[in-house]
């Protein structure tokens, strides 16, 4: 039994904001997947509930006139995989969907919820801050828009008030038009597990000069990051194995694993440099482009 003293079930984001202002002590909930987890754990925090799942207004993925993506917040996992605009626009993203839980989960899980929860480990996380992700969001004072890269506040702690809700994410045409991706996640085992590390990569090739490189990791530090000092090693370069030597020593300022039961610091801090050596390899060759 889940230890529920209210639940209320939104009918627009609208009602949603007002029955979260209505009752500070109420949280969010989409999926469910990470929430009803927390409350069978007897937390508290998760006790009074406003549901949010299935609002159409959370449901969109398109492009808009301007070359804009936007993807619903309550997108599960399986509409992002069934998405062709994501499929082919942002292949990163397309790929860390389908690494997600099982069949269950996905069918489920939400992309929003996936950002809200402010793990490091969220598969979604990485590839969207490889693309500039913009989140939308909404609340009492109206609608609001916030850079990922801003929104981690910590472990667990995301730029997000008790009565706002995430709308969308939106990747401006500049941020995907001509890149490439790829997504890696280690795991423990090749079945259901959350990440040890998991890795982004957005590549921009003009012939064998690697024009711009964004690199972004979960589990590689306290929230998931973007990779700068590796950026900045590797834009403008010629590909070649002796650029990928570069960005992984480069790599060394960037990113701060720790050690927890899954994996040391010292073994993630091999696979932080394996993972992105092939996944900026596997990046480039989707584009065209080849390593000498
Ligand atoms: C068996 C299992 C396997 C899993 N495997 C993986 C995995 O491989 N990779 C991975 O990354 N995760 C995994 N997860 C974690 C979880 O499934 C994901 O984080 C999922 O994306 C959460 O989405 P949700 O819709 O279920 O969120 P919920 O549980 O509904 O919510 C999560 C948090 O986000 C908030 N929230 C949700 N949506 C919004 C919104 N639109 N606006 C404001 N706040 C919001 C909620 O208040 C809550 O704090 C797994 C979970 C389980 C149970």
């Amino acid at each position: 039994m889940f230890p529920l003293q209210r639940y209320e079930k939104a009918d627009s984001v609208q009602d949603a904001i007002r029955l979260l202002s209505d009752n500070p002590e109420a949280k969010v909930i989409s999926g469910g997947t990470d929430v009803l987890i927390r409350l069978r754990d007897g937390k508290k925090a998760y006790n009074q509930l406003v549901d949010i799942h299935d609002l159409d207004e959370l449901k969109i993925c398109d492009i808009t006139a301007d070359g804009t993506i936007r993807i619903g917040a309550g997108i599960s996992f399986s509409e992002v995989i069934a998405s062709d605009i994501i499929e082919k626009h942002l292949p990163h993203l397309h790929k860390a969907a389908e690494t997600v839980g099982g069949p269950q989960i996905r069918n489920i899980a939400t992309i929003g919820g996936n950002i809200c929860n402010g793990v490091t480990s969220a598969d979604s996380a990485s590839p969207l801050l490889a693309s500039n992700a913009r989140l939308i969001i909404q609340g009492p004072a109206g609608k609001r828009e916030v850079a990922l890269s801003e929104f981690y506040l910590g472990p667990g702690k995301v730029a997000l008030d008790q009565n706002e809700i995430l709308i969308a994410f939106t990747i401006s045409k500049q941020d995907y038009s001509g890149y490439s991706g790829d997504y890696f996640k280690y795991a423990m085992r090749e079945a259901m597990d959350i990440a040890t590390i998991g890795c982004a990569a957005a590549c921009l090739i003009d012939g064998n000069q690697l024009v711009d490189l964004r690199l972004a990791f979960g589990v590689a530090a306290p929230t998931p990051i973007r990779c700068k000092q590796a950026e900045e090693a590797a834009c403008g370069e010629i590909i070649n194995e002796a650029l990928l030597t570069k960005i992984g020593d480069a790599l060394a300022e960037d990113v701060n694993p720790r050690t927890s039961w899954r994996a040391s610091r010292e073994f993630r801090l091999h696979i932080i440099r394996e993972l992105a050596e092939r996944v900026i390899k596997n990046a480039i060759e989707n584009a065209g482009g080849t390593l000498t």
